[in-house]
């Protein structure tokens, strides 16, 4: 049967960093099959939920070693990122992350210029997509982040919403716990 959803119970920090460098090992094998792929992933959660430390536990499962900060202000940073560094001849990826809380208008990411991201060879991570009212590209993957009643406790779920979403998804059934 297909899979098209990933659920874990995150009981500190460290098992959220599993949990996307589980990501981040299923989506260097879609980008290593296909250079050209995009994906778009949304992050929603509240306040303090975890999504800029899963993004930035995800980007930096993917090879990239500087800091990676929160777009709050800048509402979108990227992250170049090379998949196949023992061949330094394939062409780096970009990861855009964007933070939508402090839009003020829904349409203010595409007015900043945004648009193209979307189809870019790399993948977006959004937080607070629900800021663009419906006006994003459709995501191929959406990941929520919940609080438990236990602190640092979190439920963390990956829905695949394309075929290409489901590609990842399924493999990251498919491989163990580092
Ligand atoms: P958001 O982007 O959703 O507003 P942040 O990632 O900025 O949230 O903040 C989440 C905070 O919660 C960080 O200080 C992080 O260290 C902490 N935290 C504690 N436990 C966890 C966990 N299991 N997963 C993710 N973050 C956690
Ligand atoms: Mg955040």
């Amino acid at each position: 049967m297909a899979q098209n959803s990933f659920t874990q119970h995150c009981r500190q920090e460290a098992e959220t960093a599993a949990l996307a460098q589980k990501l981040a090992l299923s989506l260097s094998h879609l980008f290593q099959t296909n250079q050209s792929a995009h994906l778009n992933i949304s992050l929603e959660g509240d306040l303090g939920a975890g999504k800029t430390t899963f993004a930035r536990h995800l980007i930096q499962a993917l090879g990239y070693e500087g800091r990676v900060k929160s777009p709050t202000y800048t509402l979108c940073e990227p992250y170049p990122i090379q998949i196949n560094s023992s061949n330094p001849s394939t062409p780096n990826l970009i990861a855009h992350h964007f933070d939508l809380y402090r839009m003020r208008d829904p349409l203010e990411w595409q007015e900043a210029g945004f648009a193209e991201h979307f189809d870019e060879p790399g993948f977006c991570l959004v937080e607070w997509p629900e800021k663009a009212e419906g006006t994003l590209p459709a995501f191929d993957i959406e990941i929520r982040l919940l609080a438990d009643d236990v602190e640092d406790a979190r439920n963390i779920s990956l829905h695949a919403n394309s075929s290409r979403g489901m590609v990842v998804i399924e493999k990251m059934h498919g491989t163990k716990d580092e």
